[in-house]
């Protein structure tokens, strides 16, 4: 039988990192097996459930490329997700509920209580057959001893997490539940409703925690804790993805950077770590370049005019060879794409300050006749290629009797605003001459090289 499994978040507050590692490695599993990966929306809780967490939760998974394999069409044909499968959602299968409380209560496998419905939990101990953590023996805890039956419906009528839970598991034939080890508490619960239904529980699969870098618990405050981070940071899918496989699997030889076809070519969850895992934020960063790096020139280029769109910087408005050669003096020089609007920038605005430090450094009396003879020199030249513009510096330091720095540092600064940045000869063939010249003058007029 093929496995299938779910990912069945409550949309009560934004996808955290590891309701979205969940997520993936329960997608990696059905890709792995050949299954089917489900989402399923467990918004029962009407007073806690948000739209907004909803559309953060499909958002997320989209932009991770985790999509679900089936679901109910979704019936608004004007909405974003037309013609498409939409998730499950628990609010919608109440019936369902409804109808296996009533046979529980036939059974006598639960009885009415103070108006709710309470499920009669067997009084031996129960153990967890679990492919990660190993075999699991709940005992009763005291206060379970006295009265170990839990509330399947509340008295307002609203069936409990455990019931909606495991019923769903039940009729969506999930065969392999893998979820947060958070949830191994309630899991003893979950195999005795599976047992009153007369159904075998699933296999279960419980993920150990992510922690912060320094050991603590992660919180949904603590820096990193949600994906919304991530999709408006400046980060790239595939690198976030790729992080998310080592958050807890381990791959033989301690790979670390891997397609997400390969990994879903050697996951399987016996592989997952015991042991709780670490995030951290430099090794992501670190991955995140690499994409960066490697990825297509066309993606690059897609992504840098988005980050630059959203930093206020129209590109539309220079032409597109213009665009690219300057994208290109960029690609691999910064991590997350958030970085780019502040290193290249100056490409597609002439309204830039000067950063403080240098001015201070560059801008002086005694750089003002070497920029000019560099002017000069520039001036001279027919073409204004990286090859060129270097040879002309070089030569105007050795008249100048200065090292090569002592111009590059005020040209860099006069063109760009800033003290680092690309390959100073590249990008001043880019701009051009006559952007070049404009830049020059106008750092030339600053009262700074007047002394
Ligand atoms: N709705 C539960 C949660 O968000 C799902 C638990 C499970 O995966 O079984 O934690």
């Amino acid at each position: 039988m093929k496995p299938r499994v779910r990912f069945a978040p409550s949309p009560t507050g934004f996808l955290h990192i590891g309701g979205a590692r969940t997520a993936l490695f329960n997608w990696l599993y059905a890709r792995h097996t050949g299954g089917s990966f489900l989402l399923r929306i467990e918004d029962t809780d009407t007073a806690r459930n948000t739209h907004e967490a909803v559309e953060v939760i499909l958002h997320g998974l989209r932009w991770l490329g985790l999509h679900w394999d089936e679901g109910p069409l979704t019936g608004d044909a004007t909405g974003p997700y037309k013609g498409d499968r939409g998730p499950y959602f628990q609010s919608q299968r109440r019936e369902n509920y409804q109808r296996r409380v009533e046979a529980l209560l036939v059974h006598g496998l639960a009885y009415a209580h103070e108006g709710a419905v309470k499920f009669k939990m067997p009084r031996e101990p129960i153990t967890i057959p679990d492919l990660i953590v190993g075999d699991v023996v709940r005992q009763l805890t005291d206060r379970e001893e006295a009265d170990p039956d839990f509330v399947i419906v509340r008295s307002d009528g609203q069936p409990v997490f455990h019931l909606t839970n495991v019923v769903d598991d039940l009729e969506m034939g999930i065969t392999h539940v893998i979820r947060g080890e958070d949830h191994l508490a309630n899991t003893a619960k979950h195999i005795a409703l599976f047992r009153a239904f007369g159904v075998p529980p699933p296999q279960y699969a419980h993920i150990p925690l992510i922690l912060n870098a320094d050991g603590s618990k992660m919180s949904k405050r603590d820096q990193g804790a949600l994906m919304t981070a991530y999709l408006g940071g400046g980060y790239v899918s595939e690198a976030v993805v790729n992080y998310l496989c080592l958050l807890g699997w381990s791959p033989k030889g301690n790979r670390e950077k891997m397609s997400l076809a390969e990994v879903v070519e050697i996951f399987d969850l016996p592989q997952v770590l015991r042991h709780n895992a670490r995030f951290d934020a430099d090794k992501l960063l670190w991955l995140n370049g690499e994409y960066v790096r490697e990825m297509s020139e066309d993606r690059f280029y897609e992504l840098s005019v988005h980050a630059l769109a959203k930093a206020g910087c129209d590109t539309n408005a220079f032409p597109l060879e213009y665009v690219k050669a300057a994208l290109d003096t960029c690609k691999g020089k910064f991590r997350l794409f958030s970085e780019l609007p502040a290193y290249g920038g100056f490409y597609f605005t002439d309204q830039f300050d000067y950063q403080p430090e240098g001015v201070k450094k560059d801008f002086t009396p005694e750089n003002k006749p070497r920029l000019l003879k560099l002017r000069d020199a520039f001036a001279r030249l027919s073409s204004f290629d990286p090859g060129a513009l270097e040879a002309a510096l070089k030569s105007t330091a050795v008249e100048l009797g200065v090292k090569v720095g002592v111009l590059v540092h005020p040209t860099r600064l006069a063109c760009t605003g800033n003290t680092a940045g690309p390959s100073l000869y590249h990008l001043l063939a880019v701009l051009g001459k006559e952007k070049v010249f404009q830049r020059l003058d106008r750092a030339l007029a600053r009262s700074e090289f007047a002394g």
